[in-house]
């Protein structure tokens, strides 16, 4: 599951106008035309741009006909520049373009759900793959988007304010995030002022709704209850059929992949991913000053996911005994795969870094939880809930170190260390063991067990992985 990695950040400004305008005709069967008419001229206009061996230029191959107009309406002109990027020059004030929804004809480095995907007689875009706009940092005014698409069909996003029309924060807000338009219908969650919109493939929406919806009903009042609050947010996600499941995070979307035919065996999976993508954000409080804290931004994530599901009993203990062992074997796995690259500097190649940054992130959250409560009960519990109730805020590496140590009498840079070297089974279970977790294996497999006293069939995990009784 790739969370695409941001370093911009939205800045509030006193915007005297919005950026502007987009305005989006469907033409015919995967055929868009989009005009934008900006408050100010640019030179340069960007899509997002993931090379592959069949498009060399990426999302900027599916652009045609691309025009440009300057402050007086004449037509200037606008050349690709190479990187998703196009240069105008003399400063265009508007443009026009066609967009051919043909993506999925190529397989994507990041997956279909990062780029756009037909389904259900409607289109399921990234803003990267559709809006061609200036730089990010070059104007964070709103951006109002409209479209013009047969009778019927709405639009799903996270900026929608109506079933055609769109305010986007900035054009970031719309780049960074997946929409859907087609003919819809989505379903709305809320818990305090989170509204989740979630838009279901119709291919797989019998089966796969309901179980979302039961999941999410479960989750988003779980998770308020452990951090001490929800995030103000308007959140949108898309569940599709695909080849493969896999699943993408955006700053206030996400989408999940399920696999054609659906194996309804993978329900847990589909879980996990739910659980992983939702705490994102909550744990999306720690802000990215730099790429150096993915080992717990996703670690840590995947950790809380796990814990969660146990806790509202969809993990039974053989199930969360098998989800532990697999944090064991990808550290393994990311210590052997990445050869020696550093926590830290595993977040600059995440997709490289795979087992290493989630592995490890989410065993040092595990014996960090562990020694913490074995200490004092909740600890880390605790730890966490201060950390979202101290709001959204960049974090770089010794931020968040210092601020872990706080809490933990300086057990959070040890435990990071320990791992960040290596830690062998033998070793990871000479710090659990004594925390009710045995732990035995060797790089591609690990067997875990409780050691407590326990003869009953399930609920015999130690303590603090358990439903807290505060
Ligand atoms: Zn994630």
């Amino acid at each position: 599951m790739f969370i695409l990695t941001l370093m911009a950040s939205t800045a509030l400004s006193n915007c005297q106008a919005d950026l502007g305008n987009y305005e989006v005709t469907y033409l015919s069967e995967r055929q868009f035309k989009i005009e934008a008419q900006y408050s100010e001229p640019y030179t340069e206009f960007h899509l997002g741009h993931s090379p592959t061996n069949d498009r060399p230029e990426a999302q900027s191959e599916s652009v045609h006909n691309i025009i440009a107009y300057d402050v007086s309406g004449g037509k200037i002109d606008i050349a690709y520049a190479g990187n998703g990027s196009w240069a105008a020059p003399k400063g265009a004030i508007r443009i026009s373009y066609e967009l051919s929804a043909d993506h999925d004809e190529v397989l994507w480095p990041h997956g279909a759900d990062e780029v756009a995907h037909p389904f259900g007689g409607g289109y399921y875009f990234t803003g990267t793959a559709f809006f061609i706009g200036p730089d990010w940092n070059a104007n964070s005014c709103p951006v109002n988007i409209s479209f013009n698409t047969p009778e019927g069909w709405a639009l799903t996003a996270p900026w929608a304010d109506g079933p055609l029309t769109g305010t986007a924060k900035s054009i970031e807000d719309l780049q960074d995030n997946g929409f859907a338009i087609g003919p819809f219908t989505d379903s709305t969650q809320r818990v305090g002022n989170l509204t989740l919109n979630s838009l279901f493939d119709p291919t797989i929406e019998p089966v796969v709704r309901p179980y979302v919806d039961k999941v999410m009903d479960d989750l988003l009042p779980a998770f308020a209850e452990y951090f001490g609050g929800a995030p103000s947010a308007d959140y949108t996600t898309f569940h599709f059929a695909y080849g493969s499941s896999d699943g993408s995070a955006f700053a206030r979307s996400f989408t999940m992949q399920y696999e054609w035919p659906l194996n309804t065996a993978e329900r847990l999976i589909w879980a996990h991913g739910l659980a992983h993508e939702t705490m994102h954000l909550w744990t999306g409080v720690v802000e990215r000053a730099d790429l150096e804290n993915e080992w717990f931004l996703e670690g840590f994530t995947d950790y809380l996911a796990i814990k969660h599901l146990y806790r509202e009993g969809y993990y039974d203990d053989y199930q969360l005994r098998n989800l532990l062992a697999s944090i064991v074997t990808r550290h393994q796995l990311g210590y052997r795969l990445s050869q020696g690259t550093s926590l830290r500097e595993a977040g600059s190649n995440k997709g490289q870094n795979w087992f290493l940054i989630y592995g490890s992130g989410a065993l040092i959250a595990l014996m960090l939880d562990a020694e913490m409560s074995a200490i004092e009960p909740h600890a880390f519990d605790d730890m966490m809930a201060t950390l979202y109730q101290n709001g959204k805020q960049e974090y770089d590496f010794e931020r968040l170190m210092s601020f872990m140590d706080q809490h933990s009498n300086g057990r959070a840079q040890e435990i990071f260390d320990a791992v960040d070297g290596g830690l062998s089974p033998n070793e990871i279970n000479a710090v659990l063991n004594p925390r009710g977790i045995s732990v035995a294996g060797r790089m591609d497999l690990s067997y875990l067990s409780f050691t407590g006293k326990c003869r009953k069939k399930n609920n015999c995990a130690p303590e603090f992985l358990k439903k807290s009784k505060k």
